[in-house]
């Protein structure tokens, strides 16, 4: 008498089964409901696979029947052998025509290979050819992946070709399954003679191989940008092999800002110029250097945005130019640069100061400014006076009463 019969009910066989009346109700259902045919069917197709996978073998029905789902201790979850594999391995690969869709049922797709690529903001305005060289792994070309001549990869009795064997072990009222590599195969899931074994690759099948591949950085690319190199990923046998994906990685540039096409440069200019015109340069990203005009009485503000048009980035594919925004920091001169004369020609020449507010009824305190760093660091220290009374002729600017 079994405990369950969930798995049974699901491929719509009874507990007594055979094995050939199990593996035909799982090929009619599994036909039905594979996704390629019966796309709504949702995870039906999983069910099956999965209950089949249970019941088709020996130890887990055993299992199953004694102990019910619980019994098989973890493998009794989804999951364990993934449906495709099991559907193609039993009725092999292609039979709704294959290919068209996201899972072919052929063989497995190896992983994708990513590597990271710094790229300069000048190779991305000038475009450049990088090589890269990176490590992989290929099919050993001595055996063509066999690991050995011809016939000589067994696959191993004692465990199958799993590579893991199951153990049971009583444990009271239940017994405990545990999983161990084959002691056999090493966990390989085959026996290679050591007199046919692959002396290249020690019959692993693959070997290290370095790969140098050329990128080609176009003009215009962008952070993040990918360059797929297609199945040139590792190589192992019966996938096919991923992808190498290069990122390119904008690194950081001293001068310009990049935003999108448009490149920011931050100018500092002095305040002759800024007032009165003159030139400044900018070193562009390729060899060439912009040698810019200031118009007379332009007066260039501080922190000013102006444009120079097409100096931007080159777009990506289209390679027509982005805009160079110009950023002004306006440089003054240094603390007292001006003696009186110059300050009384300064009078005639800027415009006038504006006139003050006025201040109705208030009280006015008239003060002069000292420099602001001394102070600062006695307040930081704590050894500013409290009490301003106190202290008579401390020197330096204070505070005078105008008694208006
Ligand atoms: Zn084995
Ligand atoms: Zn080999």
């Amino acid at each position: 008498m079994v405990r369950e019969t969930k798995f049974y009910d699901v491929l719509g066989v009874s507990p007594d089964a055979s094995d050939s009346e199990l593996k035909k109700a799982y090929r009619k259902l599994a036909l039905k409901y594979h996704p390629d045919k019966n796309p709504e069917a949702g995870d039906k197709f999983k069910e099956i696979s999965h209950a089949y996978e249970i019941l088709s073998d020996g130890e887990k029905r055993q299992l199953y029947d004694q102990f019910g789902e619980e019994g098989l201790n973890g493998q009794g979850g989804m999951g364990g052998m993934d449906a495709e594999d099991l559907f193609s391995q039993l009725f092999g690969g292609g039979l709704f025509g294959g290919g068209g869709r996201g899972r072919p049922s052929g063989p497995r797709r190896g992983k994708d290979m990513v590597h990271h690529l710094k790229v300069s903001l000048e190779d991305l305005y000038k475009g450049k050819t990088s090589k890269l060289a990176l490590q992989k792994h290929i099919l050993c070309p001595k055996c063509d992946g066999k690991g050995g001549k011809e016939g000589a990869v067994q696959t191993c009795r004692s465990c199958n070709g799993q590579g893991v064997r199951v153990i049971m072990r009583q444990m009271g009222p239940m017994v405990q399954q545990i999983q161990q590599p084959c002691p056999d195969c090493r966990g390989e899931g085959e026996i290679i003679n050591d007199k046919d074994r692959c002396k290249n690759c020690n019959g692993k099948k693959i070997i290290g191989e370095k790969k140098i591949l050329e990128v080609h950085i176009d003009k215009g690319m962008q952070d993040g940008q990918k360059i797929v190199f297609s199945g040139e990923g590792d190589q192992a046998p019966n996938i096919l092999p991923g992808d190498i994906i290069i990122a390119i990685e904008e690194k950081p540039h001293p001068v310009f800002q990049r935003k999108g096409d448009d490149l920011i440069y931050e100018a500092k200019i002095d305040l002759l110029t800024a007032l009165a015109g003159g030139q400044f340069s900018i070193p562009h990203l390729d060899d060439r250097v912009l040698l810019v005009t200031v118009l007379p009485g332009e007066a260039i503000q501080p922190d000013m945005v102006k444009v120079i048009p097409n100096e931007g980035m080159p777009a990506y594919r289209h390679h027509n130019h982005g805009n160079l925004f110009v950023k002004f920091k306006v440089e003054f001169p240094p603390p007292k640069w001006a003696d009186d004369e110059t300050i009384a020609k300064l009078d005639t020449i800027l415009p006038p100061r504006p006139a003050l507010p006025s201040f109705g009824d208030r009280h006015v305190d008239e003060v002069v400014m000292a420099e602001a760093d001394s102070y600062q660091s006695q307040k930081a220290h704590g050894h500013i006076h409290e009490d301003d009374d106190d202290e008579e002729g401390r020197g330096g600017p204070g505070v005078q009463c105008a008694q208006q």
